[in-house]
């Protein structure tokens, strides 16, 4: 069991707004991430959700606010390898997409060593490593797109760890997949948080199993709604359902 520093603040959004055109869609959210959590952020489709990851990444730029990652303001941020993002329909590989399962691993060195570089000894060694976590070594040479939904998340997941980040960001990472393989890909995240202290940020509208799995949750709707631990968020929708009050809270409870 890793010990880790939960005091220590790695990400920080402070009153992000941002706008596609003339549709706001956040509006003044303020979130802190501390390493090690394991942050669920839910709410229902078109939310913003999505949007409030690719502005953590750098892949949007807010209209206001301010995004510090591990301590720098994000226009400075240059250890971008320390940041792993599973995005949403990573899987939706036809089988004879022509990557192997090693190949499409070792493509997570490159965040590491920059897109030109030569691949080493090394970046092999931490491809396997990173296949043996998601328990997919076995797979390496095998066609990506011969894969089941859930085996082909694990190797996105494989492809994040190969970087040797320290927070990874999943968006809706079980969309299409069954039952049990979800159950397997949950077990799978909740070992890398508890076991290496990697730090997770995962975006999700199935609440039942999100509440189950995370420390905290962040149920953003446009603004940030609520921001707590499972269990408050279980303790508060259930005494809103009681009160017969439909509240935005209880709309997330009820869309699956
Ligand atoms: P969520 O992840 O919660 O489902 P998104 O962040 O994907 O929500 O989308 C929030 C809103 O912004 C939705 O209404 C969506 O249609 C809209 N939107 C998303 N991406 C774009 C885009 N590139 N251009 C214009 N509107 C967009």
């Amino acid at each position: 069991m890793q010990i880790t520093d939960h005091t220590k603040t790695i990400i920080e959004a402070e009153g992000i707004s941002f706008s596609y055109g003339d549709d706001e869609v956040l509006k003044d959210i303020s979130l802190e991430v501390h390493k090690g959590d394991y942050l669920g952020i839910i709410g229902p489709n078109g939310a913003g959700k999505t949007t409030f990851l690719k502005i953590l990444l750098g892949l949007l730029k807010p209209a206001s606010g301010k995004v510090r990652l591990f301590g720098q303001d994000i226009s400075e941020f240059k250890d971008w390898w320390r940041i792993g993002y599973v995005p949403q329909k990573a899987t939706n590989f036809d089988a004879n997409f022509p990557s192997t399962v090693e190949e499409t691993v070792l493509m997570g060195r490159y965040s590491r060593k920059g897109l030109f570089r030569r691949l080493s000894k090394e970046d092999i060694q931490f491809t396997e490593q990173a296949l043996k976590q998601v328990e997919m070594l076995e797979y390496k040479d095998r066609l990506i797109g011969e894969l089941s939904g859930g085996q082909q998340q694990r190797v996105f997941i494989a492809r994040a760890l190969a970087g040797q980040p320290e927070v990874i960001f999943l968006d809706e990472p079980t969309t299409g997949i069954d039952e049990k393989s979800q159950q397997e890909f949950y077990a799978l995240l909740r070992k890398l948080n508890r076991e290496l202290g990697l730090t997770l940020v995962l975006v999700s509208h199935d609440i039942e199993m999100v509440t189950k799995e995370v420390m905290h949750i962040a149920c953003i709707d446009h603004t940030l709604v609520c921001h707590t631990s499972p269990e408050e968020y279980l303790k508060e929708s259930e005494s809103i359902s009681i009160a017969g009050q439909k509240v935005k809270i209880m709309e997330h409870h009820h869309r699956h």
